[in-house]
């Protein structure tokens, strides 16, 4: 490729359709899913002065993936530092921290005043420590011969890092005025009548000018063509009191698996990824969170410790390891504009029906989503009222939903 044309960035991909603002604000939004994903784009437009209503299933908020007790908030380490899956990563950081550092209050959240990240491999330390050269933010991360949490150990420092507690997060978003939150309400279906969508439940049906589909690992019991793009793994994290620690951890910190400060006298130790594997807390578990812990951190806890606990729910997992954040697009009628052409974009035409009016999407979130959910909020709501986008065009395209489409029709051709 000359530099030429990789300077040539097209302005569109008919493949990746973009929503064509109607410039007229939307009075009643929908939201199906109280977690993270939710929560932060529901709380962005009730601040733009918009009607929100929030349909969760559970009895109450912050119950599946975001209701762990507390979660790091760091970003990806790539050593590709431009590639869509680090610039994300980062950008959706530092949106993370953005948003805390401007709550009042702030550590009611969790705290991003530091955290730590090491490992014992010496392969894996030299990749980490050229990264931060490449990066060159000292601000932002450092490699130091000595950490601060652990002067023992060598690893990256990253000053806006640390842990978030998303429940009361979620909690807090939710309780803008102009939010009405439905708990108990499974939203079994959703249907577009004459420009409005109709969500039904099985007592009530709610009219709405536009959803936004944030139902994790869960969306594909609503919408079942995009089985095949989201990959539940279950993940289990282990509570241990304060007082099971040598020395209780004041910073987050990451070692493979990760371990954050006491909320509320209790510590969290994570996490496992598991496939194929059905919820709920388990020995082996709790074994495999203690045993990444001592492996990274020989006598951080006391002998003959026990965990206390632990929560465990699906992270919703894409191939790209990149949420699908955007307009979502109507899927058989995609496939058949699409799939002749797929293997030769450029003869792919625009079609102006290939998106679902007014729906998007915030799923996908992975592993990283009390991360990701807070960059994705402000990319929705730019793209829903027509603004200037937070992200750079090429990154809304790695994170369109249709690309998850699009490149299950290039393998199967
Ligand atoms: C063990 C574990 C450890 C993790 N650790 C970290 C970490 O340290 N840092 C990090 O950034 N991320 C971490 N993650 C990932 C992060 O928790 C998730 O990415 C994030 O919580 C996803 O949020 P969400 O809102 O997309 O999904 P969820 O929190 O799962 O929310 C989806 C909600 O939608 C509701 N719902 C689904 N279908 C319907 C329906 N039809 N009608 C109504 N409601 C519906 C569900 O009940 C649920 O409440 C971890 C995840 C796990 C499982």
């Amino acid at each position: 490729m000359t530099l030429r044309s990789r300077s040539k960035l097209p302005q569109t991909k008919p493949w990746l359709p973009q929503h064509q603002s109607s410039h007229v604000p939307y009075k009643h939004i929908a939201v199906i899913g109280a977690g993270i994903a939710g929560a932060t784009i529901a709380a962005k437009l009730a601040e733009q002065g918009m009607t929100v209503r929030v349909f969760e299933a559970a009895p109450t908020f912050a119950t599946q993936a975001s209701g762990n007790l507390a979660g790091n908030c760091l970003p990806i380490i790539d050593k590709n530092t431009n590639s869509p899956y680090a610039l994300w990563h980062w950008q959706a950081w530092q949106q993370a921290y953005q948003w805390w550092i401007t709550q009042e209050n702030p550590s009611q959240y969790g705290e991003l005043t530091g955290a730590a990240k090491w490992s014992t491999i010496a392969k894996t330390q030299q990749q980490w420590r050229d990264w931060a050269e490449q990066i060159n933010q000292p601000d932002k991360v450092v490699w130091l011969a000595q950490l601060p949490t652990h002067p023992q150990q060598a690893g990256l420092w990253f000053p806006q890092g640390g842990h978030l507690i998303p429940k009361q997060i979620i909690g807090n978003l939710l309780s803008h005025k102009n939010i009405r939150f439905y708990p108990n309400t499974n939203i079994t279906k959703i249907d577009l009548s004459h420009g409005v969508w109709q969500l039904g439940s099985t007592t009530a049906t709610y009219a709405s000018d536009a959803i936004i589909i944030a139902t994790g690992a869960h969306t594909a019991h609503l919408l079942p063509d995009w089985q095949d793009t989201l990959f539940p793994n279950k993940g289990q994290v282990s509570h241990l009191a304060l007082s099971a620690w040598q020395q209780p951890p004041q910073n987050a910190l990451s070692y493979g698996g990760y371990a954050t400060p006491a909320v509320d006298e209790v510590t969290c130790v994570g996490a496992t990824f598991e496939q194929a594997t059905p919820l709920g807390l388990t020995e082996a578990g709790h074994k495999h969170n203690l045993q990444l812990l001592s492996q990274a951190y020989p006598n951080a806890l006391k002998p003959n410790t026990t965990t206390i606990g632990g929560h465990s729910a699906y992270r919703a997992n894409t191939l790209d390891h990149l949420p699908l954040v955007g307009p979502v697009i109507n899927v058989p009628a995609y496939k058949a504009h699409i799939a002749p052409y797929c293997r030769q974009p450029d003869r792919i035409t625009e079609s102006k029906d290939l998106l679902l009016p007014n729906l998007w999407f915030s799923i996908g979130h992975g592993a990283h989503g009390l991360t990701s959910a807070f960059l994705a909020a402000e990319v929705l709501c730019a793209q829903m009222l027509g603004r200037a986008s937070p992200i750079s065009q090429s990154l809304a395209w790695a994170i369109h939903p249709a690309r998850a489409i699009f490149r299950q029709l290039v393998h199967t051709k």
